[in-house]
């Protein structure tokens, strides 16, 4: 399907990797075709006990003084699909397909997994050239990157020699990422105590807020559908009427929600009151988001999704009053946002917080809350900041998935080298900054402090959804910036 595009041991290697299914979770195939190609080509090839697959080829001749570089991304993909998509993503590979305009390479159906097949096939197209010039290059592939960087965590330091470490999982083309913010969950959990009443239900909803992610989009003032929801519910000002059975909201703690929900059952008399609240509340608030999220709508509903709370039909267990409080002054209180910016590099987003999701299981409230920081402290703090808010509002508080950041060197000769490469090929500047969002670096700088690392790639739109597209002539312009930054590096 691609042949034809250049460079066209590239896009040879990209589409070997398309062919067979990786999404995370399901990369043993995919590992076992790089130690394969490793075995083919003749090349040293380790698989450690997580899955991770390290790949080395010596210098050039010339270049054997130099420093090894590493080529590092991530085996496997957001394996997403359109509703009417057959395929089985656990077995099939994609349909690649070039858009009619002929800029961009893309998946029929599915997610393209650009993010992050493209460096392999970088890695494994310079490990299998005979033409580039380059210091000793290992290629390192880790395992489950995107759903908890378990590769990167569980990376040995004694299987990797290099120091330069060239992180190849970045989608904007010129520019150069040079740090990034580490992260944790913090899970708040509320018990809420019942009582059966009878009635009938009535669903509460926040909908069509813009969303976006938690770390890159968070300083675009996005509305938090979650938040709107508990202020809404706020303004309504009932009190003992609101009987939830249960509240959700968001999908997952890593993007801004986009709508959030309660169910809650009521009288007649209780009926007419919530509506007149409803309206009054909904004239107040709307006007207060029209310029911030003009999607935004609130919609009062009948329903009869009762889920597991309904005992019969008109009988329900319902969230007492105290517990009712406990979880909406929780929520009126959370900080959602950006809560500092840095000063160097000046006007990025330093620290900030998402709350993600909120689902009611059984009878329990679970809030997640995702933290992100440029500085280690501030994460911790603002992660026993939003657990001690937990604890006073009568819930108990979690700590999960906690990874470092990575912070930015004052000195890298690396990025120095990356800079003055750029230059050359390009004739242009490029933006050297930090990113409000994980990468593997922060957790590979973790085991080996003495890491040069930078992370670069080229343009890849939409990435982790169906409309994943990745641009063809930003493929061989970074190729080309590769080669030549090899070469540069292999001069010492
Ligand atoms: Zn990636």
């Amino acid at each position: 399907m691609l042949e034809g595009l250049k460079p066209s041991a590239v896009w040879k290697y990209f589409e070997e990797i398309c062919a067979i299914p990786h999404g995370s979770g399901n990369v043993a195939q995919i590992g076992a075709y790089l130690a394969g190609f490793a075995e083919k080509n003749g090349l040293a090839c380790i698989t450690e006990p997580c899955g991770n697959v390290i790949i080395r080829k010596d210098a050039t001749p010339g270049c054997e003084n130099a420093p090894a570089v590493v080529l590092q991304g991530h085996m496997d993909m957001v394996a997403v699909k359109d509703g009417d998509c057959e395929k089985d993503m656990t077995r099939e590979g994609l349909d690649l397909a070039i858009s009619e305009d002929g800029q961009f390479v893309y998946a029929e159906g599915t997610s393209l997994g650009g993010d992050d097949g493209i460096a392999l096939a970088y890695g494994l197209a310079i490990l299998a050239a005979d033409d580039i010039a380059h210091p000793a290059i290992e290629l390192v592939a880790t395992v489950d990157e995107e759903t908890g960087m378990d590769g990167a965590r569980e990376l040995l330091a004694e299987d990797v020699k290099g120091r330069r470490w060239l992180n190849l999982d970045s989608e904007d083309e010129g520019v150069l990422l040079a740090g990034c913010a580490g992260g944790l969950t913090q899970k708040s959990m509320f018990g809420v105590s019942r009582d059966t009443v009878s009635g009938s239900l009535l669903r509460i909803s926040v909908t069509g807020c813009r969303g976006g992610h938690s770390g890159t989009e968070i300083d675009k003032n996005r509305a938090n559908a979650i938040l709107i929801l508990a202020s809404l519910l706020r303004e309504m000002d009932f009190g003992k009427m609101l009987q939830p059975l249960w509240i959700a909201g968001g999908e997952k703690d890593n993007a801004i929600p986009t709508s959030a929900e309660m169910v809650i059952c009521v009288n007649d008399y209780e009926r007419i009151e919530i509506c007149r609240a409803f309206d009054r509340a909904e004239r107040k608030l709307l006007p207060v988001y029209r310029m911030q999220e003009p999607g935004l709508s609130f919609v009062l509903e009948e329903t009869e999704d009762g889920g597991e709370h309904m005992i019969q039909e008109g009988s329900y267990r319902v969230m007492n009053e105290s517990s009712v409080e406990k979880v909406l002054n929780f929520l009126s209180l959370v900080p959602f946002g950006v809560s500092a910016m840095s000063e160097e590099p000046k006007g990025l987003v330093e620290t900030s917080n998402n709350v993600g999701i909120i689902r009611t299981a059984g009878d329990t409230v679970i809030v997640d809350s995702s933290v992100r920081s440029l500085v280690p402290l501030r994460k911790q703090q603002l992660g026993d900041k939003i657990a001690l808010l937990t604890t006073m509002c009568g819930g108990i508080a979690e700590r999960h998935s906690e990874y470092p950041g990575w912070e930015f060197r004052p000195e890298s000769v690396l990025r120095e080298a990356w800079v003055e490469t750029y230059r050359e090929v390009y004739g242009a500047e490029p933006v050297v900054t930090t990113i409000h969002a994980g990468l593997e670096c922060g957790l590979i700088i973790e085991h080996m402090p003495e890491t040069d690392a930078v992370s670069f790639g080229p343009n890849i739109f939409d990435i982790h959804t169906t409309s994943e597209r990745m641009e063809i002539a930003s493929v061989e312009r970074t190729w080309n910036l590769l080669v030549k930054l090899l070469e540069r590096l292999g001069r010492g």
